[in-house]
């Protein structure tokens, strides 16, 4: 691998106005970092990234680069793009070690709870202790990492790197309290009015998406969200039909199929996916099949039943069929999106949530209670790591302006 990375690297033109910068939601500085790299200054290369996002390695993994960075690179005009996502994960898995080895806690005298531990909490928690900020993290379930250890497959992202990001918050004084609901025992307005000067909400989208059709709660029928929390406790059988073609369904055809289950077919409503061109290949390679056109009517003893789609000769859909198709499998698994719970939103007063269940945030990521501030997935809907990570600094932003402390632009963007 370093050789291929310094090949890569040697292949930047270092742009003057570097388009995979652009490409970038969270605009690193790719040329920059690079140019570091081909110094051998490793340290000035990783700090770079992970001053810019703390989840940069995460997102080595897990970034659609294809049409991002590398989609934009211009390389990959004429040729092949430079392969900025393997240079980014050796440098930022580096730097990660040296960061947890090097940096010491600080206090400004400024105590803040951040509640849910997903890549926007993790950014939130990060970037306000290192300027000094007390940092309390709530977390529902038993580790850190949100969708990261709970959602992402360990075959795509190694759950070491979560443990690494544990020591990470350790060496910088961070207190994580799991297992702990926020809209629990514990309340918003209680964390207020016990001591924390500003509370970050960073609680994702974890409630399943439902197709609103009849058979869903039967006991073979699950949803992929829930699944992946930990598919090694539902005995899934041999025929799997998944109900939905995004990403969250090639994760769990990909899972279902290393855990056993032998015939695992995906359904498309439509033409195609919704996936990463990548997902969808890998899920085919892994042996799951994709079945289109097909609408799911219900789910019956022996499994989904469906209609098949009517196309006019533009390809147009234009009706249903009258026949449906039953098909038999062991079971069924529902992947068609989630959306955020609104547990912790009916227990605190004044909190405004749209109509998509989603939190309202003002410019600077504030909530509808003052110094109560969220982004991620619960604000957006579910997006991406690296959005997450983009909606995570503009609320350090604007915590850290509620808070009167002053920030370094490059810190904060
Ligand atoms: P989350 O990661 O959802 O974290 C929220 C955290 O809050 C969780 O730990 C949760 O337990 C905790 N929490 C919730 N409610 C409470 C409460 N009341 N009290 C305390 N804690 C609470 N994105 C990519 O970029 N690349 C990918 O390859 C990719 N694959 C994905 C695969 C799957 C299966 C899924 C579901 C999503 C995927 N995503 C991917 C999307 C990405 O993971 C999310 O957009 C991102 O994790 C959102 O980050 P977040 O911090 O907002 O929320």
């Amino acid at each position: 691998m370093a050789l291929h990375i310094i090949d890569e690297a040697n292949r930047c033109l270092n742009c003057k106005r570097p388009l995979c910068c652009k490409g970038c939601p969270v605009h690193t500085s790719i040329p920059q970092v690079i140019q570091k790299f081909k110094q051998r200054d490793l340290v000035a290369a990783g700090q770079m990234l992970f001053d810019n996002n703390p989840m940069s390695v995460i997102c080595s993994y897990v970034c659609n680069y294809s049409q991002q960075c590398e989609g934009y690179c211009i390389r990959g005009k004429k040729g092949t793009s430079i392969h900025f996502s393997a240079i980014e994960q050796y440098v930022s898995d580096t730097y990660l070690d040296r960061f947890i080895r090097d940096v010491k806690p600080t206090y400004n005298g400024k105590v803040v709870a951040v509640v849910g531990s997903g890549p926007a909490g993790l950014t939130v928690a990060i970037q306000l202790a290192r300027v000094g900020c007390d940092v309390t993290i709530f977390e529902q379930k038993m580790d850190i990492g949100g969708v990261l250890r709970y959602g992402i497959p360990e075959f795509r992202l190694p759950h070491q790197l979560l443990a690494r990001y544990r020591k990470a918050l350790d060496a910088l004084g961070v207190h994580v309290r799991p297992n702990t609901t926020i809209g629990g025992a514990l309340k918003l307005d209680g964390l207020l009015r016990d001591g924390y000067d500003a509370v970050f909400v960073g609680t994702g989208a974890w409630r399943a998406r439902t197709l609103g059709i009849k058979g869903q709660a039967r006991g073979n029928v699950y949803f992929g969200i829930d699944y992946l929390i930990n598919p090694s406790v539902c005995n899934l059988g041999s025929d799997v039909a998944i109900i939905g073609v995004g990403n969250v369904a090639m994760d769990v055809a990909r899972t279902a199929i290393r855990n056993g289950s032998r015939h695992v077919t995906l359904y498309s409503n439509w033409g195609g996916t919704s996936a990463n061109t990548d997902e969808v290949e890998l899920a085919q390679l892994d042996g799951a099949k994709i079945i289109y056109w097909k609408s799911i009517e219900s789910i019956d003893d022996g499994g989904p039943v469906f209609r098949n789609s009517i196309l006019d000769d533009e390809g147009q859909v234009v009706g249903l069929s009258d026949e449906t198709e039953h098909v038999n499998c062991d079971s069924v698994i529902i992947c068609v999106s989630q959306v955020p719970k609104d547990k912790l939103l009916l227990t605190t007063k004044g909190l405004a949530a749209t109509d998509r269940g989603t939190l309202v945030v003002d410019e600077n990521c504030m909530c509808t209670v003052p110094g109560v501030f969220a982004a991620g997935d619960v604000v957006s809907g579910p997006k991406t790591v690296v959005h997450a990570v983009v909606g995570a600094k503009h609320a350090v932003a604007g915590m850290m302006d509620y808070l009167g402390l002053q920030r370094a632009d490059d810190e904060v963007e």
